[in-house]
């Protein structure tokens, strides 16, 4: 018989019933270290009081709306994000795909209004993840995703990620706009060089195109930037983002400039429950916590710690694992033993993380972990590593 829940993920058999900061609990009264963060979602970690405060306290006014009215934690949110990044317009969603999609439309009617509608297509890269729509299956091409799922939207084009030369030879007359996550999430911790990222700006701007870069899981301070591309001191035309905007909530954002945006007017696009009243709440919240005077200096300095740590871990293991990589608090170690059986024994151990392509473990703690559970991480990391036969 087919489970009540659809079985489309192979669930661990852990139910968990609180939370708070870094650690969890499960309903045996287990406690974890979440170093998952419900995959870089929850960015201030478990019930963190303000988030709280600030969900409860718009839930007690009002919930929804619909987005035929002016919605004004929307206004605010919109407000904050575009002052502090290079975009002038935001679209709010429920989800990081969703995001995404809007990127798309933008480009399209980007190229369609200002007279190159035969720009359509998309360059992505190898190993990217976009989401489970179809669209975004159709950019991602992984097996895994789009076996039995076709026929397709036929609008991407897909080169290795982090090689210039091969993107810059996939351009036609039809490509529109260079779409990449500046770090590989799903792709196994990846992060792009800042010439790369540096390059694709030069090339976009050469050939007309858009760039999105897709800050879905690297957003929102994960990296000790508010967004990664900051690194490498460019900015993109258009950016979704989700995951650690909501810190737990719903919600996600396509963000442009007011020239990318230019077809999007009303009519265009819409959503019944993005940029809902509660999700802006908490949207604002998370913005508070994450641009305060200090936070960012916190996320780059914890972050290096426990990247040194990581290296330190892997150096004394070598048969078991190969390296550790990543940026501020979006790290991530490449194993040489199955990657699912490390994350299982890490778990046992009492430390929550989620794998990635490439054997890579995914370490993505809330930004909001101190010392000490960068001494825990390592010490059961350390630990699990022992476990491995040399
Ligand atoms: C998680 C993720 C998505 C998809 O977000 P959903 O909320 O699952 O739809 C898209 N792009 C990147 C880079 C992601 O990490």
């Amino acid at each position: 018989m087919i489970p009540v829940v659809m079985p489309t993920y192979a669930r661990i058999d852990v139910v968990f019933e609180r939370g708070e900061g870094a650690y969890i609990w499960d309903t045996n009264g287990r406690r974890y270290l979440d170093f998952t963060s419900g995959i870089a979602v929850n960015a201030l970690g478990h019930a963190h009081p303000y988030l709280v405060e600030k969900l409860t306290e718009q839930a007690r006014k009002l919930w929804h709306t619909s987005n035929l009215f002016r919605v004004a934690g929307q206004e605010s949110l919109a407000t904050r994000l575009t002052r502090l990044t290079f975009a002038d317009t935001v679209f709010f969603t429920n989800s990081g795909v969703e995001a995404w999609e809007c990127a798309v439309k933008v480009v399209r009617k980007y190229h369609y209004e200002t007279g190159n509608p035969q720009k359509n297509r998309f360059i992505v890269a190898g190993g990217a993840f976009h989401g489970r729509s179809t669209t975004a299956i159709a950019a991602a091409k992984s097996e895994k995703m789009v076996k039995g799922f076709g026929p397709l939207l036929d609008a991407f084009d897909q080169v290795a990620f982090d090689n210039l030369n091969e993107l810059r030879a996939a351009i036609t007359p039809q490509t529109g706009a260079i779409m990449v996550e500046p770090i590989l999430g799903e792709g196994g911790i990846r992060p792009a060089s800042p010439e790369y990222l540096r390059g694709l700006r030069e090339t976009a701007d050469e050939f007309g195109l858009l760039l999105v870069l897709d800050e879905i899981q690297s957003g929102v301070a994960r990296t000790g930037k508010l967004f990664a591309h900051e690194w490498a001191g460019i900015t993109p035309d258009v950016m979704p983002i989700a995951k650690g905007i909501g810190g737990g909530f719903p919600v996600g954002a396509c963000l442009a400039t007011e020239k990318a945006a230019v077809g999007m007017v009303p009519g265009t696009h819409g959503s019944t429950f993005g940029g809902n009243p509660l999700a802006m709440a908490v949207g604002n919240a998370v913005l508070d916590v994450v641009t305060a005077p200090g936070f960012m200096d916190h996320v780059n300095a914890i972050g290096a710690s426990l990247q040194a740590g990581l290296e330190q871990v892997v150096a004394r293991h070598p048969s078991v694992l190969e390296l550790a990589r990543g940026k501020g608090l979006m790290l991530g170690v490449k194993t040489r033993v199955p990657t699912a059986d490390m994350v299982t024994r890490l778990r046992e151990n009492g430390m929550l993380t989620v794998a990635a392509s490439d054997n890579v473990v995914r370490i993505l703690p809330p930004l909001t972990i101190g010392e000490r559970e960068v001494a825990e991480c390592l010490d059961i990391l350390d630990k699990t590593c022992r476990e491995f036969p040399t």
